[in-house]
């Protein structure tokens, strides 16, 4: 046998002896990778107590889409609102809109006129559709 045989011979020796070790171990590693993948995370407990944000930003009467249908946040304000679809002005309200989709608690909604934000869900405007 050579030098070079006997030094490559050496390295089959410690490559089994390393096998050796580290193969049994693998059906342990799966076993306790599968338990690890299974169990719940963590749960932290909340740290700050603030409140809820909106759902989304208001939409300001100043908006120009707001003015060009004459929106406003609350529909009490406008004390001649005409009958529409047999409902009377004074019981039309965003909240009660066709196009009106509530988001969160806090009287808030999307609304398909007013897609720059949020409505109030007591506001009111001239393009008021009676929910079908
Ligand atoms: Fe409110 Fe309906 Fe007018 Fe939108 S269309 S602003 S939901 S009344």
């Amino acid at each position: 046998m050579t030098a070079a045989q006997n030094k490559e011979s050496m390295s089959r020796r410690e490559l089994l002896r390393l096998s050796a070790f580290v193969i049994p171990g693998l059906p342990l590693l799966a076993i306790t990778g599968a338990a690890m993948a299974q169990a719940p995370a963590a749960k932290t407990p909340p740290t700050d107590a603030k409140p809820a944000a909106p759902a989304c930003n208001p939409v300001p009467e100043s908006d120009p889409v707001a003015k060009a249908i004459k929106y406003v946040t609350d529909g009490n304000k406008v004390a001649d609102r005409p009958a529409k679809m047999g409902v009377e002005g004074k019981n039309q309200t965003c909240g009660n809109c066709q196009l009106f989709t509530k988001q969160g608690d806090q009287g808030l909604g999307k609304c398909t006129m007013l897609a720059s934000g949020c409505v109030a869900s007591k506001g009111w405007c001239t393009a008021w559709v009676k929910k079908a």
